[in-house]
């Protein structure tokens, strides 16, 4: 850090708050996690200087020899780990993963017939008629996936995101009643809306997703089932998530980020069968320049780490303690979305506190609790000021924070909670964002939270 504060005093400086604040905060943030020392410093390397555009053995630079050798022992780790036949590992974030696996199932679905049709080998080879009816039928297909605000990614479809812009979209919720996904319902708006992909996958939906179901429906409407396990890969690796809620044996194709419970780098992965593998391999140059060998060794590193015994036991206390902060929160009259959780994260309604999601996030992180608003089903207050609160346990799991700790992480959750009131805007009127945290409450949780 000496290093760069020679160059730079500002970033030194900022480099080493982050590692204060997230040393002395409780990180609740279901999608944060702590990746080793041995995977942060396999990603701060002289790779990040190497261009490797194209794939493994197949390069558009000279040179590539260890960039292959990392994207190999990468991929061959990731294949070994999930059961996969296929690992795509250059994926630079979630969204990359995705778009990628978009248009290896576009090119796979749409693009090769056409181009079978034609008697042609590649796009450049179509006649302009072609190349104009191709163009418009890879700009009009359909994708299924959850509602965002069921707990779904923008990724999946939504108008901000290019995916709801590539593709006319259509999304399935949860049950009101319970707050469970219904499958019957995903049924119904498969076979209506006969879409060409069907996502599965979340960053809010606090339960298990059957994913065996998932891929009959799309058998019977003919669609490709792509599973977005982002969110809980790290729970599939430690073998938590298995059988039928494992979506590695049930999907065509599987993306992922690296960087969440897998406690990875920052980065994505997608994992597919054979039929999908060489479109994938295209991710460079369809929607990918040249990959981050550095990024590449860190997930060899973390991969390694999550084929090791431990890792199941810290998958299996990642669930466990996400159970006990679950009832902790509702014994001590808290509200949970489908009233607990299955997996790693939860998502409080603090609409009973009288709050909005806005009110809540910044109450809890005056007294050093990170967390992220989010909406709930069906949310009156919109995706901005929500009136949720996501929270998850990978991070403290790996800190070491047992099913106790999160009984006490709740107790303070719920100190907090309690002790805030909405504010009022400067115009004297009602604000979705203002709020008070009663005196000395702040302190008294950070204090509590050192004992964690
Ligand atoms: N997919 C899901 C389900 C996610 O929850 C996220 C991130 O929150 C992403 C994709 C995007 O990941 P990234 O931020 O690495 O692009």
């Amino acid at each position: 850090i000496e290093v760069v504060r020679g160059v730079e005093p500002r970033i030194a400086e900022a480099i080493g708050a982050e590692v204060e604040d997230q040393r002395s905060s409780l990180k609740l943030i279901a999608s944060e996690n702590y990746a080793s020392p041995a995977t942060l410093l396999a990603m701060g390397n002289w790779f990040s200087d190497k261009y490797a555009e194209g794939t493994i053995g197949r390069r558009f630079y000279a040179g590539c020899k260890n960039v292959d050798t990392v994207e190999s022992v990468a991929a061959e780790h990731a294949r070994e780990l999930f059961g996969a036949r296929h690992a795509y590992v250059q994926p630079h974030s979630g969204i990359d993963a995705n778009l990628v696996a978009f248009w290896a199932v576009l090119a796979a679905r749409v693009e090769s017939p056409a181009l079978e049709r034609a008697g042609a080998r590649q796009v450049n080879d179509l006649s302009e008629d072609d190349w104009a009816a191709l163009r418009r039928d890879l700009g009009n297909q359909r994708m299924l996936g959850m509602s965002l605000d069921a707990g779904g990614h923008l990724t999946h479809g939504f108008r901000p995101n290019i995916s709801g812009k590539m593709f006319e979209q259509r999304s399935y919720g949860t049950d009101p009643a319970t707050g469970l996904l219904d499958y019957a319902a995903v049924r119904a708006a498969a076979r209506e809306f006969r879409p060409l992909i069907l996502i599965a996958g979340y960053s809010a939906y606090p339960r298990l997703v059957n994913f065996a179901t998932m891929r009959e429906i799309a058998d019977e409407v003919g669609a490709t089932l792509m599973v977005d396990m982002a969110h809980f890969a790290g729970l599939v690796a430690g073998k938590v998530l298995t059988g039928d809620f494992d979506p590695v044996p049930h999907a065509q194709i599987v993306t992922t980020t690296t960087h969440k419970s897998l406690r990875g780098p920052r980065g994505g992965m997608v994992l597919c069968d054979d039929s999908l593998a060489d479109q994938v391999d295209r991710g460079c140059p369809m929607v990918l320049g040249g990959p981050l060998p550095h990024v590449m060794a860190a997930k060899a590193v973390a991969l390694a780490e999550a084929r090791q015994p431990a890792f199941r036991d810290y998958a299996r206390q990642v669930v466990e303690n996400a159970h006990a902060l679950a009832e902790g929160l509702s014994r001590r009259g808290g509200t949970l979305v489908t009233g607990g959780t299955d997996n790693h994260l939860a998502l409080i309604d603090v609409s009973g506190y009288g709050l909005t999601g806005r009110q809540a996030e910044a109450a809890l992180l005056d007294a050093g609790i990170v967390t992220n608003r989010n909406a709930i089903p069906r949310d009156p207050n919109g995706a901005w000021y929500t009136s949720g609160i996501r929270v998850g346990t990978p991070a403290l799991t790996t800190r070491g924070v047992d099913t106790d700790g999160m009984d006490e992480v709740a107790d303070l959750i719920h100190t907090v909670l309690s002790a805030t009131t909405p504010g009022t805007a400067k115009n004297g009127k009602p604000s979705k964002a203002a709020y008070t945290l009663a005196d000395g409450v702040a302190e008294q949780v950070r204090a509590r939270s050192a004992d964690l």
